[in-house]
């Protein structure tokens, strides 16, 4: 197969940010999966399909620049480069990203460095976590008659006025990705805005792996009932109506049993 994308000759050297999903290879997207397979080097983080390195190639290079919450292993500066340098050697550079690349995935700024060095690049949209990790304990991040809008945030971040406004409306569903550490936190801020204790909170850990855990409790309670089982990163918390135990689906994973 030749010609990937808008603009660049076959063969010469390009970036191609690719959403990787959450994890298993078969939510890898169609346009990522054919990317990937003929690439010259892949650019991995630490979540997202990793197993795929052992659909690569031998001579594939593979460099890993996987993040830990708190800890950058790879500054962003040095990916961008490192982007940037390859393309330049001719190489078509997939940079493997988990859940979708412009979603708390800083693809934009991987996009723009490509652009002001004149290299061609794409992005190829993934399942985001945001949705897909709820989605895997049954929770619709949106339902009719229960929520009808969608707060996305990112836990490190100082909490807004627009964050504490959704966790203290009861039809607005808050996601938070990279909330573990920052959970104390986001919950102190949201009661003494006036959310309501009650307010049903569910983690989901480790979504769409085998291993996935959901621990549903309270706004008042999520604290110590996180504490109590161990919760850690990789996690997406779901703050809102939807998050109620028995909603939809009482403790049913959907996890795609039916393909494996
Ligand atoms: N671009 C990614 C998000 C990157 S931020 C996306 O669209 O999904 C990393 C955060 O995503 C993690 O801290 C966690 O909150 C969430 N996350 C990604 N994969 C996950 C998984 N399989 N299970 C639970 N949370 C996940």
């Amino acid at each position: 197969m030749t010609g990937s994308g808008t603009g660049s000759a076959s063969g010469s050297g390009r970036v191609d940010l690719v959403g990787g999903g959450p994890g298993p290879l078969d939510l890898l997207t169609l346009r990522a999966w054919r990317l990937l397979i003929r690439a010259d080097v892949v650019v991995m983080d630490r979540l997202g399909p990793t197993d795929i390195r052992d659909h690569l190639g031998p001579d594939v290079e593979v460099i890993d620049v996987g993040k830990h919450p708190g800890h950058h292993p790879v500054p962003q500066d040095e990916i961008n480069e490192i982007l940037v340098a390859r393309a330049r050697e001719g190489k078509r550079v997939v940079r493997l990203k988990g859940g979708d690349p412009f979603v708390y995935g800083r693809g934009g700024e991987e996009v723009a460095a490509c652009l002001a060095a004149g290299i061609p690049v794409d992005v190829v949209p993934g399942i985001s976590s945001a949705v897909a990790v709820p989605q895997a304990a049954g929770i619709p991040i949106t339902h009719r008659g229960v929520a009808g809008t969608v707060h996305i945030v990112n836990g490190p971040s100082e909490i807004g006025e627009a964050t504490l406004a959704a966790l203290r409306d009861g039809s607005v569903t808050t996601v938070i990705l990279m909330g573990v550490g920052a959970l104390p936190r986001i919950v102190a801020d949201a009661l003494r805005a006036g959310a309501p204790a009650d307010r049903p909170v569910a983690i989901v850990e480790r979504g769409h792996h085998r291993d996935q855990r959901t621990t549903r409790s309270t706004l008042g309670a999520v604290v110590l009932d996180a504490g109590r089982v161990g919760v850690r990163n990789p996690a997406v918390i779901v703050v809102g109506e939807v998050a109620r135990a028995g909603l939809l689906l009482p403790d049913h994973q959907l996890t795609g049993d039916a393909v494996r």
